[in-house]
């Protein structure tokens, strides 16, 4: 990503002034703005328009934000929507190193105590995406012609950008973790539909024949059935 690109920052906070204030200054500053008043709308933007980065107020109405923190860290980023790794910073009115700790605890990457400068906030946005978007252009995936970026879940085949549903997506993801193993159905129903839901061996089935013909529009054969077992994402050795 060069400069011309614009990142997209998500402001959580229920304090209408201050809201305001971030956003009129951040988008002057040449960003991209998301605007939340709550823990669930923040949460729901994160699923839906992947922020580059969040900043975080610690009391909102209907959640702390250490619980969103907590929710976004702890999401595997295959599964659930949200990317475990957004980097976030908390500006909050609580002041005790206490406070400060728990949130470091909690996977916050910078915390801000207000009244804050905004030359400082905006100095510190900028720090964090440098780090995260240098991270982030490391973190591409490539299995042969496919290539998945997992923080904007755009793949690729040989260049051509392909629609993925989200499960065809996780399914994917999944598999490109070890791109020539086996994983068992069992597996692949934990890992892309979850512990807790009961997906059926059919419904993985037919995602799994969705993405095979998706990504084999070009003559490939990515994704491979082993009968009776499960699914692979490519037979041979992988092209770097
Ligand atoms: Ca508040």
């Amino acid at each position: 990503m060069n400069d011309q690109e614009k990142f997209t920052i998500l402001v959580a906070e229920d304090d209408d002034a201050t809201r305001t204030f971030l956003a009129d200054n951040l988008t002057a500053d040449g960003y991209e703005l998301l605007v939340a008043d709550c823990a669930r709308h923040a949460l729901r933007l994160m699923e839906t328009k992947f922020p580059d980065l969040v900043v975080l107020d610690l009391g909102l109405p209907d959640q702390d934000g250490l619980d969103v923190v907590r929710s976004v860290r702890a999401s595997d980023g295959i599964a659930s929507r949200l990317d475990p790794s957004v980097p976030m910073i908390v500006v909050t009115g609580r002041s005790g190193e206490l406070d400060r700790l728990r949130g470091f605890d909690q996977g916050v990457d910078d915390y801000l105590v207000k009244p804050f400068s905004y030359p400082e906030l905006r100095a510190r946005v900028a720090a964090l995406l440098r780090r995260s978007n240098h991270r982030r252009s490391e973190g591409r995936i490539r299995v042969g012609p496919l290539e998945i970026d997992p923080p904007s879940r755009d793949v690729t085949l040989r260049g051509r950008k392909m629609a993925l549903s989200q499960k065809e997506y996780a399914l994917l993801r999944a598999l490109s973790t070890e791109p020539t193993r086996v994983f068992t159905k069992e597996e692949l129903l934990r890992d892309v539909w979850g512990f807790r839901s009961l997906g059926s061996t059919r419904t993985l089935d037919s995602h799994a024949c969705r993405l095979r013909q998706k990504l084999s529009v070009e003559g490939d054969h990515l994704v491979v059935n082993v009968w009776g077992v499960g699914y692979r994402l490519v037979d041979g050795p992988v092209a770097a």
